[in-house]
């Protein structure tokens, strides 16, 4: 089911404050910014290998990036696994009665279809399921 770590997700206060680090000192050019509503976040992605690091600052204060940083500041927020077909994965999981926190895919960045499951089901984890058409 699962193909690759596509990113891991990181809730940051700035992105321009964070790049400060990831750019300038860690030498990961930025592939892009991109705001994506349905999660009230804008978004930079890191390309580091095959996989990338996301950086997540909020755009509203009742968005779970804002909630993850008022609860337990900056820091890693989601692991995302590459999938192939997210349809099938969600029916998938939904057969074997896993948590899932979007039980249909919910529209991510760069035109990725992506759904989180629950981490109570993932050990603490938030795992983000990613589907790309490229
Ligand atoms: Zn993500």
């Amino acid at each position: 089911m699962l193909d690759k770590i596509d990113h891991l997700g990181v809730a940051v206060k700035s992105i321009d404050q964070a790049l400060e680090f990831y750019r300038d000192v860690l030498g990961v050019e930025p592939t892009g910014m991109e705001e994506v509503p349905s999660q009230k976040v804008k978004v930079c992605f890191l390309p580091v290998g095959e996989s990338n690091i996301e950086l997540l600052e909020p755009t509203s204060e009742d968005s779970a990036i804002a909630k993850h940083i008022e609860k337990r500041g900056e820091g890693i927020a989601h692991l995302a696994f590459k999938v192939d077909d997210i349809e099938e994965a969600l029916a998938t999981l939904k057969a074997k009665g896993v948590r899932l926190i979007n039980e249909t895919p919910q529209p991510g960045a760069h035109g990725a279809k992506i759904a989180f499951i629950h981490p109570k089901a993932s050990n603490g984890i938030l795992i983000e399921l990613c589907e790309r058409n490229e």
